[in-house]
Formats: C-alpha cells, sequence, structure tokens
C-alpha cells in the first residue's frame, strides 16, 4: 500500500468506452498544474460528505445508485457547571440514554478540566433538547 499525501483526487478514469473505471486523476494541493494518472484496480471513495461521485459518474454516463439515507437530525445542547473539588475527585462519568418514543433527551456528563462538569443533553429525529437552563 502506498499513501499520497497533499494530493486531491480531481476525477475518474476510465475505458475509452466508458466499460471500466481504471483510476483516478490526481493534483497536487496548490498545484494547478500537477495532475497525474493513478491506475487501480479498485477505486473506493472515503472522501465524505464532500465526495464528488455523484457528479463525477454521470459525467462518464453511469447512472447513479438508489440512495439510501439516514434521517438522523440528531441535536445536542451543552451546558458547563463549576463543581466542587471532592465531586470532581469522585465522580466517573455519566450517560443516560435517550427515550426516543417518550419524546425525551439522553444526557452525558463529564468531568473536564478546571473543576468543570460538561453536560449534553442529546436526542435524535428531530426533537431537540432544550437550550433554557430549567430544561
Ligand atoms: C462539527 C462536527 C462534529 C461531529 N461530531 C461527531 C461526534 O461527536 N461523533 C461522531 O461519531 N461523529 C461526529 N461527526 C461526524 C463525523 O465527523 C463524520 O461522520 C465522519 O468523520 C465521516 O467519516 P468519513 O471517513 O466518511 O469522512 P471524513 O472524515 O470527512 O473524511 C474524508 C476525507 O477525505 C478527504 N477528501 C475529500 N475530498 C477529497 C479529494 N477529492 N481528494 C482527496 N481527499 C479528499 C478529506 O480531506 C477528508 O480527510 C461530527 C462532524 C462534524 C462536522
Amino acid at each position: 500500500m502506498r499513501f499520497l499525501s497533499n494530493h486531491e483526487v480531481i476525477g475518474l478514469r476510465a475505458t475509452p468506452d466508458g466499460e471500466r473505471i481504471t483510476g483516478v486523476s490526481v493534483r497536487a494541493r496548490g498545484r494547478m498544474d500537477e495532475i497525474s494518472a493513478l491506475e487501480a484496480d479498485l477505486v473506493l471513495d472515503a472522501s465524505g460528505r464532500s465526495s464528488k461521485l455523484t457528479q463525477w459518474l454521470p459525467d462518464l454516463g453511469y447512472t447513479l445508485p438508489a440512495e439510501a439515507m439516514v434521517k438522523a437530525d440528531i441535536g445536542y445542547s451543552t451546558r458547563y457547571y463549576r463543581a466542587p473539588a471532592h465531586v470532581m475527585d469522585t465522580f466517573g462519568a455519566l450517560v443516560v440514554d435517550e427515550l426516543p418514543d417518550e419524546g425525551k433527551s439522553g444526557v452525558g456528563i463529564l468531568p473536564i478540566e478546571n473543576d468543570t462538569l460538561w453536560v449534553t443533553l442529546f436526542s435524535t429525529g428531530g426533537k431537540y433538547p432544550s437550550i433554557d437552563v430549567d430544561g
């Protein structure tokens, strides 16, 4: 395996009849003129949500596969609380899972630096947790 750092994939390469993907074109970051070809038996796109595959495949005449989407709608709100030293010394961490059916948020409490507790409410499905003190 070989890692090519500071390079950007700028497109797919295919056989002239478009039957087969043969690799990718790469460019050294910040060097617009230095484009080279990387041949490959298998091209795996791991470029996250900035992926250009939905552009590149139709450009080569391919039909895009149906997209599967998970609608997570995660929300979280965080406050920081000063805690007495004895709490910081003894407290580990606390996580209570959300109760989505009841529309209740979960909570995570974790000691961080400077005698501070990090308290985060979280929930999924678009029922965002409260951002006021009482909540
Ligand atoms: C603010 C924020 C907070 C988050 N918090 C959490 C969390 O607490 N817990 C959690 O589980 N998830 C969290 N996530 C989500 C998590 O970061 C992503 O789901 C995860 O990183 C996706 O991984 P990935 O490998 O698919 O893509 P990425 O991590 O996005 O990796 C893609 C890589 O490909 C590179 N790349 C892109 N295009 C090209 C190209 N053309 N050529 C070469 N390289 C390229 C990018 O530079 C990047 O390094 C958070 C996301 C954000 C934005």
